[in-house]
């Protein structure tokens, strides 16, 4: 065989927990060793290590991709009451997703992967929709109280000098409810920059939406911000890649999306992106094939799979049971991060490598050999289910060719 791909900067390597780790070896050995002479900075993310170092690890391998610039992440156990027991944890560590995501600014970006056989359920979309999500801020981190009959609510922002700004919510005649919430302009900036790069990245349009009409200060706050910014930053260099920004009302976008052939950038507020992306992700078929990838406003990049850790599998996986387990998003994590390295780096073996490893994977589901969870839905007339490993074998077989 010719001699591995050389890679220059380091990836940042995160690993993680369960059925996904296991896979995540599988990749290795199988499709990245054999041709990649494999740079990466290890740090395992799994649910031990983390007891362990006391997610000290995870607070490391955020640091390590600001700076190195571009990281891929395994999924992870978010603990909760059960996997504490389980894992004998003395805290109940956060979601290292959140960690990662509050140190590096970012944004994130879920894209379907289209392949031959698994139909939309609409079947105007050809193209894949990348959905990006703010996740600052307004209904996730609201303060909330239940008024009892004839109160009075307001607003009131005190200033540094103790002046006091108030608006009248309601006078409650009846009981009811209210609820406050913010955002901040930094938060909404890093946002829409995120957003704007990963456009030009992608070479795709960039939707946003609110409802500025009805919130005609709150929303129409993201709205501003993204046009002061695209007007001051943007502008030329979308007109130089010949696309384009256009901001428009979330009832006009959503009917939009449904009648459209996708190919584009659909940015949302918190709320709006955490309804649309499952929305859209189901539409689109799998949540196995959905790939994300946060991208911070200065431009360090993070690629994961959208999904968890595939437990049930993995309990099967136990008993040594085979498991039908589809590796394709974790797979286009790695692809996704090889691809990114290797423009950074300018190295066009490594990026070309990644494009024929995607290639390969789609031949292989294209040729009807798949796992479980695409053989369910696949409309193929010659399909056959596969094991994990099988899968990945046959991958191989197909990049060899291509290669
Ligand atoms: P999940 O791992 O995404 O799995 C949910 C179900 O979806 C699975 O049981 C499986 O259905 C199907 N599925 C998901 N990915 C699949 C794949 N690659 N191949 C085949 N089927 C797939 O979500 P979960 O069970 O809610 O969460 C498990 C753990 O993952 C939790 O501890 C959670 O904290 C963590 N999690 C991590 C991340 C992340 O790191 N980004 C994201 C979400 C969840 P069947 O069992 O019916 O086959
Ligand atoms: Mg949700």
């Amino acid at each position: 065989m010719s001699e591995k791909i050389k890679m220059i900067t380091p990836l940042v390597e995160m690993d993680g927990d369960e059925m996904t780790r296991v896979i995540w070896k599988m990749i290795k050995d199988i499709l990245l060793k054999p041709y990649v002479d494999l740079n990466t900075e290890y740090y395992d993310l799994g649910l031990e290590h983390r007891e362990a170092t006391k997610d000290k690890v995870t607070f490391d391998s955020a640091y390590a991709t600001k700076k190195y610039g571009v990281a891929v992440k395994c999924a992870t156990i978010t603990p909760n009451a059960a996997r504490v027991k389980e894992y004998n944890l003395s805290e109940m560590w956060k979601s290292p997703n959140g960690t990662i995501r509050a140190i590096l600014d970012g944004t994130v970006f879920r894209t379907p992967i289209l392949v031959k056989g698994i139909t939309p359920f609409i079947p105007t979309w050809k193209k894949p929709i990348t959905i990006a999500r703010h996740a600052y801020g307004d209904v996730y981190k609201n303060t909330e109280m239940v008024v009892d009959a004839n109160c009075k609510a307001e607003l009131v922002v005190t200033a540094p000098d103790g002046t006091e700004t108030r608006s009248l919510i309601q006078e409650f005649k009846t009981p009811g409810i209210i609820q406050g919430l913010h955002n901040i302009d930094k938060s909404i900036s890093s946002f829409a920059r995120s957003c704007f790069n990963f456009a030009l990245d992608a070479k795709q349009d960039l939707w946003f939406a609110t409802k500025d009409t009805i919130s005609k200060k709150y929303d129409h706050r993201f709205k501003d911000i993204f046009n002061e910014i695209f007007e001051a930053e943007y502008k030329e260099k979308f007109d130089n890649a010949g696309i384009e920004y256009f901001y428009t009302l979330i009832d006009d976008a959503v009917a939009r999306v449904v009648r459209s052939d996708g190919g584009y950038i659909w940015a949302c507020k918190n709320y709006d992106g955490d309804v649309m992306s499952d929305m859209v992700a189901t539409a689109f078929g799998s949540l196995a094939m959905m790939t994300s990838v946060l991208v911070s406003p200065d431009g360090v990049y993070e690629y994961e799979a959208a999904h968890g850790t595939v437990q049930r599998h993995y309990y099967k996986y136990l008993k040594g049971e085979t498991t039908s387990t589809n590796s394709v998003a974790t797979l286009f994590a790695w692809t996704g991060a090889l691809r990114k390295r290797g423009e950074l780096d300018n190295t066009p073996d490594l990026v070309n490598f990644a494009n024929n490893l995607e290639k390969a994977t789609i031949q292989t589901i294209e040729d009807g050999v798949m796992t479980g969870d695409l053989a369910l839905l696949s409309t193929l007339e010659n399909k056959t289910k596969v094991d994990t490993e099988t899968f990945l074998l046959e991958v191989n077989k197909r990049l060899q060719n291509l290669l």
